[in-house]
């Protein structure tokens, strides 16, 4: 592990967050698979960087109980059901947007789940590739919106004001003939509950 990456795992101790490396996707997802204890429940948020591990269909193959909102052939209304579950499950599996040198953990969200699984479930775990690193908090804010936010918008045809151009509009992004993606926005500075949250920085490109 680098300096910066030593700094970082730091810097997020010194914010009562566990920091833990791995170099691949793939001890990625055996660490995981560790952290979570048999038999637990989890719920998950939207994640490409989640869709990339593969994380759903590895612990719905396992030992646990998934609240998955995406799971085929569900109603509207179960995929509701499973979200307000997941937020309360014991363990909550979610990415971030960015996340700066200082530690800083930056977060947007349309409709809350991802924010209200981070403030209630009573372990969270974020996973982060390495290219959502930045130097500092104004660059976390910047890329959440300006990189992370379009490139979700794109991918899920989402009608925003940057699905057209890929540049965000966020002053004219309420507009009623757009559907916001950047709704909410959870900065996380510190945690007061010891071993509650815990990064996964993983040593490859993940998501946006
Ligand atoms: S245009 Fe709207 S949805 Fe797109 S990144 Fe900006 S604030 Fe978010």
């Amino acid at each position: 592990m680098d300096k910066e990456l030593s700094g970082l795992i730091a810097n997020l101790k010194r914010r009562n967050i566990e920091g833990i490396y791995v170099p691949s996707r793939e001890e990625a997802r055996v660490k995981i698979k560790q952290l979570i204890l048999k038999r637990a429940t989890v719920g998950i948020s939207g994640s490409k960087t989640l869709d990339e591990l593969g994380i759903v269909a590895l612990l719905e193959a396992g030992s646990y109980e998934v609240f998955n909102q995406y799971k085929a052939g569900i109603s509207r209304e179960q995929s509701l059901q499973m979200r307000n579950l997941g937020c309360r499950a014991d363990y909550f599996l979610t990415s971030c947007n960015a996340v700066s040198e200082e530690g800083e953990l930056v977060f947007l969200s349309a409709n809350g789940q991802r924010t209200s699984g981070i403030a209630n479930a009573d372990n969270v775990i974020v996973v982060c590739g390495i290219n959502k690193i930045v130097p500092n908090l104004e660059q976390a804010l910047k890329r959440g919106r300006e990189q992370a936010a379009t490139l979700n918008c794109k991918r899920l045809d989402w009608k925003s004001a940057c699905l057209a151009d890929g540049v965000c509009h966020k002053d004219i992004c309420f507009a009623p003939e757009y559907k916001r993606m950047c709704c909410q926005l959870l900065v996380v500075e510190s945690e007061i509950n010891p071993e509650r949250l815990k990064v996964i920085i993983v040593g490859e490109d993940l998501g946006f």
